[in-house]
């Protein structure tokens, strides 16, 4: 506890000796909020989905497997509302503390709960996009569709199949913006517990 308490210390110096803070996030972040991470034993959503089914190839073979696999995460996803944690970083920003987030995750919920510096890098599951003319459109909508019986939701301009804008198994990461500092700031963040991490964070905000 000690070592943290130092790595605490050290973490929270930096942040407040700099002026580009960025925040980097993953699953933890979210499952407070009711999203499963991937590998918690007993709810990981490795354990109820094959792999296969969100990889590129498994998805253009059989689409409607993963559609099918999606009906029961996504209503747990379309529930889901921002939690402290999402709203304490969106407030840090807000007051100028934070530049921005990188997330891991695909689940929208920094934006709702009001952060407006957002690089998704996996992509997000908010959105929808065509396999053959590239068009976004809402997933919510496509998974409407869905629900009543279509699988898989095809593409409003051009019939082409819609595959949710995240990363699948065998894709390419979205290109990201170049800056150094943003994965040096996130290393250091995953040297801490996230309950740590919050007990520092709100620190910062009473300084701000
Ligand atoms: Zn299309």
């Amino acid at each position: 506890m000690e070592d943290l308490n130092n790595k605490a210390k050290i973490f929270l110096d930096l942040v407040l000796s700099s002026s580009n803070v960025v925040a980097f996030t993953g699953a933890g972040i979210s499952t407070d909020s009711g999203i499963p991470d991937y590998r918690s034993p007993g709810t990981g959503i490795w354990e109820k989905i094959d792999q296969s089914v969100v990889s590129i190839d498994g998805f253009v073979r059989e689409p409607f497997r993963y559609y099918d696999y999606s009906l029961e995460l996504y209503a747990a996803r379309k529930a889901a509302k921002p939690n402290i944690a999402h709203y304490l970083l969106a407030e840090l920003e807000n007051r100028g503390a934070l530049k921005g987030i990188i997330t891991q995750n695909v689940d929208g919920l920094h934006q709702e709960a009001g952060s407006g510096h957002v690089h998704e890098l996996h992509g997000s599951l908010r959105q929808a996009v065509c396999l053959d003319c590239s068009a976004l459109q809402s997933m919510d909508e496509a998974m409407d569709r869905v629900i009543s019986g279509e699988p898989p939701p095809l593409c409003n301009d051009c019939g082409g199949v819609l595959k949710p804008n995240a990363v699948f198994f065998g894709e390419m990461l979205p290109r990201m913006p170049g800056s150094a500092l943003l994965s040096s700031l996130a290393a250091l963040i995953s040297l801490l517990p996230s309950v740590l991490l919050f007990k520092y964070l709100l620190q910062i905000l009473s300084r701000t």
